[in-house]
Formats: C-alpha cells, sequence, structure tokens
C-alpha cells in the first residue's frame, strides 16, 4: 500500500484515503484540483446558460411580432 505525504502536515496518508487522518487536508491527486477548476468552469457555463436562455426567449418575445 503506498503512502502519499499531507502536504499540511506531513502525516502518512493511504493511497485509498481521500484526506489527511490527522488535520483533515484533502490528499488530492495531482490533477485533482484542475478537475476541479474544470467543473467549476463548467457550473459557471451551465448557469450563464439558464441566465441567457430566458432572456433569449424574453428578447424574442419584444421583438418578434405575433407571438
Ligand atoms: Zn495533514
Amino acid at each position: 500500500m503506498a503512502l502519499t505525504s499531507c502536504s499540511k502536515c506531513g502525516a502518512e496518508i493511504p493511497s485509498h484515503d481521500w484526506m489527511c487522518p490527522r488535520c483533515g487536508e484533502p490528499a488530492l491527486e495531482r490533477g485533482a484540483a484542475a478537475d476541479r477548476e474544470v467543473s467549476a468552469k463548467g457550473m459557471i457555463a451551465v448557469l450563464l446558460l439558464c441566465v441567457a436562455f430566458p432572456v433569449l426567449l424574453f428578447l424574442i418575445h419584444i421583438f418578434v411580432p405575433g407571438m
């Protein structure tokens, strides 16, 4: 079983564990933080779509006669 050490307190973290057993610092694999950043960007994109779509419908409703 491979052990990684905590970046915060230096305690050994079992590879199957996702956080430091001593201080609770998340034991992120390389790239996990980047993945989280990507998913945050995806969330922002979804939020923008949720805002943009009703606005688009509203504009269509205003500018297209007979709707
Ligand atoms: Zn720790």
